[in-house]
């Protein structure tokens, strides 16, 4: 079978890779990477991602290391004039990780990996004035898969569903059924872990089963799960679990792990007992839980009037250790004060006017070093024009790109993996490297505005029967 990237991404990208990219820190992009169509005019042509931090031709994202970032594409795809009759989206302004010196542009971005075109109106053309802008590109994981999946509903957010998983006790092997799938967030993480490899026939031993009962959602989950290599993983079903429970083709599916998203969970926990809660002599009766296992549910629920329905129902069916949580997640933000200006307000009014020289002078230290750094870099990437070994896709000089000159030499798009290193800043004659300067401040979120849900964990366990009590007795005999 072929391996999921969501579980086995491997090292490098490749066409046909589901990347994720990310803009800013909090804005990410799912794109499927496709192979340049041709070439034209010398220049690679096909997909491209177009962001207002520039332009992302696909031929420069593939076959690069997960993590790398990526620069823009000096060359015009065509983009710029389109983006700019549109105006500046508010929400992309956040984060200024990857912020560009490309202005005032509308990002043209793919919102899901569907929309993404091939346009081979994406045609590298002519240099465009210093599009500096940069992206990283990241392999998918249940977390980032969470923060840019097409949203079709309410999600289970990463905090969440981390404890969740931890509490249901979902392991490698583990098989946990799942209601309602809704935009799949939960079914990611969770297939990420119980897998245990895939079969070489028959059922998997970690497996999620996973029910939805909108039509539309269930039908876009279901492409989904093909397109990551996840269908053989998470069996899915279209189905109101209310009424139908949890059984597939009448058979148990033997869960020990569940996790109920459902706006009534109470309504669904009848079908997960051991025994037919209306006549527990029923043999008829086929339960979706393993017998030889304890099981460990999760119901997940926004309003309190819920758990209470919930509780009382749970209490009803035999289930113990029945607590609830709700996860509060507070971010902290943390940063150096500003260098220099904290020398001035530790040290009060009367010193303030041999304060104000010092600082000064620190900050015109602290400029110029930070010119001779963004000139050492400039260099070192003029040098890396020249570089051939980065293997990746070729372009033009940077002599014909800037006019005139017959076409040529053929030089590669630079794809830059060197961080600012904090030793790029090297020690000034105070002896603290310039990065360690200033107050380190940490500051948390004042109003804590991040409920979503209250969980309610329970536990069945397994049925004691006679045989049980006779073998135990056998095992540990009485003595004396
Ligand atoms: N946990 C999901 C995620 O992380 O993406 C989100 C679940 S969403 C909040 C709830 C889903 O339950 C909806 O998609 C809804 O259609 C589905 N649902 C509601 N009642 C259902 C039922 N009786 N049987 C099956 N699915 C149901």
């Amino acid at each position: 079978p072929k391996i999921s990237p969501f579980l086995e991404p491997g090292k490098t990208t490749k066409v046909g890779s589901l990347a994720i990219l990310q803009l800013s820190r909090d804005n990410l992009q799912p794109v499927y990477l496709k192979a340049p169509s041709g070439k034209h005019d010398g220049y690679a042509e096909g997909a491209v991602v177009n962001t207002r931090y520039g332009s992302f031709p696909h031929s420069t994202m593939i076959g690069v290391s997960w993590g790398s970032q990526i620069r823009a594409s000096k060359v015009d795809t065509g983009s710029r004039g389109r983006n700019n009759k549109r105006k500046r989206n508010k929400s992309d302004d956040d984060g200024k990780e990857g912020s560009a010196t490309v202005p005032e542009e509308k990002p043209e971005q793919e919102s899901t990996p569907a929309e993404v075109k091939d346009d081979s109106s994406a045609v590298a053309k002519k240099v465009v004035a210093d599009v500096s802008g940069f992206i990283h590109i990241l392999p998918p994981t249940p977390e980032v898969w969470t923060s840019s999946l097409p949203h079709r509903t309410q999600v289970v957010y990463t905090p969440d569903y981390s404890y969740v998983l931890h509490r249901i006790r979902a392991r490698p092997g583990s098989v946990l059924i799942e209601a309602g799938a809704g935009s799949g967030s939960f079914s990611h993480a969770s297939v990420r872990a119980v897998y245990n490899g895939y079969p070489s026939e028959g059922e998997p031993k970690g497996k999620v089963y996973s029910f939805e009962f909108h039509e539309q959602r269930f039908h876009k989950m279901n492409q989904e799960l093909k397109e990551h290599n996840l269908d053989s993983l998470v069996h899915l079903s279209h189905r109101d679990v209310y009424n139908g429970g949890f059984l597939i083709d009448g058979k148990s599916p033997e869960a020990e792990a569940i996790f109920l998203d459902l706006p009534a969970p109470w309504e669904a926990l009848h079908h997960l007992s051991r025994r037919n809660p209306k006549n527990p002599e029923d043999k008829d009766w086929v339960s979706p839980l393993n017998p030889k296992k304890s099981a460990h549910i999760c119901t997940f629920s926004p309003c309190i009037e819920q758990v209470t329905k919930t509780v009382s129902a749970m209490r009803r069916l035999g289930w113990v250790d029945i607590d609830m949580v709700e996860i509060v997640n507070r971010k902290y933000h943390t940063s150096r004060e500003r260098v220099g200006l904290n020398l001035s307000m530790d040290r009060g009014v009367n010193n303030s006017a041999r304060d104000v020289d010092e600082t000064l002078s620190r900050l015109t230290e602290i400029e110029t070093r930070f010119r001779e750094h963004a000139a050492k870099s400039k260099e070192s990437d003029d040098e890396m024009d020249g570089d051939e070994d980065d293997g990746l896709i070729r372009r033009r000089e940077k002599k014909e790109q800037k006019g005139g000159r017959k076409r040529g030499g053929e030089k590669k798009v630079k794809i830059h993996h060197k961080p600012d290193s904090p030793e790029s800043f090297e020690t000034p004659a105070s002896g603290v490297p310039l990065w360690m300067e200033g107050r380190l401040i940490t500051r948390g979120e004042p109003e804590i505005k991040t409920h979503t849900s209250y969980l309610v964990f329970a536990t069945l366990p397994i049925e004691w029967t006679e045989e049980d009590e006779a073998a135990a007795a056998a095992r540990h005999p009485v003595v004396g």
